[in-house]
């Protein structure tokens, strides 16, 4: 199994958590404000295999507290479950990143009870999904089953959404906030400019629209916050 990046401490990625964060190349949505566009199945060069990382995590043992999974889109890795039950059964936690388009890769993890931890990206609204995440058209019904799993509380999770000045206005998190409702705590995290993004261009949204649009958002989901002002 190959992994493309590892940053080997983080205290941020993880709530909570000292942990790792390991990411895996390939992902099937191509997001124009996408920060790990490197990763998106160009052939960008692996940095080691699995046997190496489960190597590196051997002499973190009393170190991190957990191991965070992101892409990418790890759920594309087929040997995502073994590898991660080599993890747990070291101790640690694990975190996972998905964009939420494979419902029963995700639902086997949780009932073989190898994550602690989901963080699932909502794109945007129903209306635009399909453009955020650079497609034409996109059937929403994987990424439905998704947020009906998390919802039923059975792992712990969030919901986020990475907002971009072009893609979302208050109407996006009106629509998100009913898509969403009962969450357990969803994340407004603030787009920042680079140049490696898919699409040049797109901006920032100001503070106040960010927090205005958090403001909606807890209406639905009261536990509402803002990252990355
Ligand atoms: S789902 Fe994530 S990794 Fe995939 S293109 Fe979108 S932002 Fe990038």
């Amino acid at each position: 199994m190959l992994i493309h990046g590892l940053q080997k401490m983080t205290l941020l990625d993880f709530p909570g958590k000292v942990a790792c964060t390991v990411f895996f190349d390939g992902c099937n949505f191509r997001c124009p404000f996408c920060h790990n566009s490197e990763l998106l199945g160009v052939g960008f060069p692996p940095l080691m295999d699995d046997g190496e990382l489960l190597a590196f995590l051997e002499k973190r043992k009393g170190v991190l507290d957990g191991v965070c999974i992101t892409g990418g889109e790890p759920l594309l890795q087929k040997e995502l479950p073994a590898l991660l039950e080599s993890i747990k059964n070291m101790g640690f936690l694990v975190k996972l990143d998905t964009n939420g388009s494979f419902p029963e890769t995700l639902a086997e993890l949780i009932d073989k009870g190898l994550v602690d931890y989901v963080a699932m990206d909502i794109k945007n609204s129903p209306r635009r999904y399909a453009e955020t995440i650079g497609k034409e058209r996109y059937d929403l019904s994987k990424v439905e089953k998704s947020i009906a799993l998390l919802l039923t509380g059975k792992v712990d999770y969030e919901f986020r959404t990475t907002v971009v000045a072009q893609l979302h206005d208050e109407e996006s998190f009106r629509e998100i906030g009913k898509w969403i409702q009962g969450a357990k705590r969803y994340f407004l995290q603030c787009f920042a400019p680079r140049d490696s993004v898919l699409q040049p261009g797109l901006d920032a949204p100001s503070e106040a629209d960010i927090h205005r649009y958090a403001e909606i958002a807890r209406f639905y989901v009261p536990e509402t916050g803002v990252r990355g002002v």
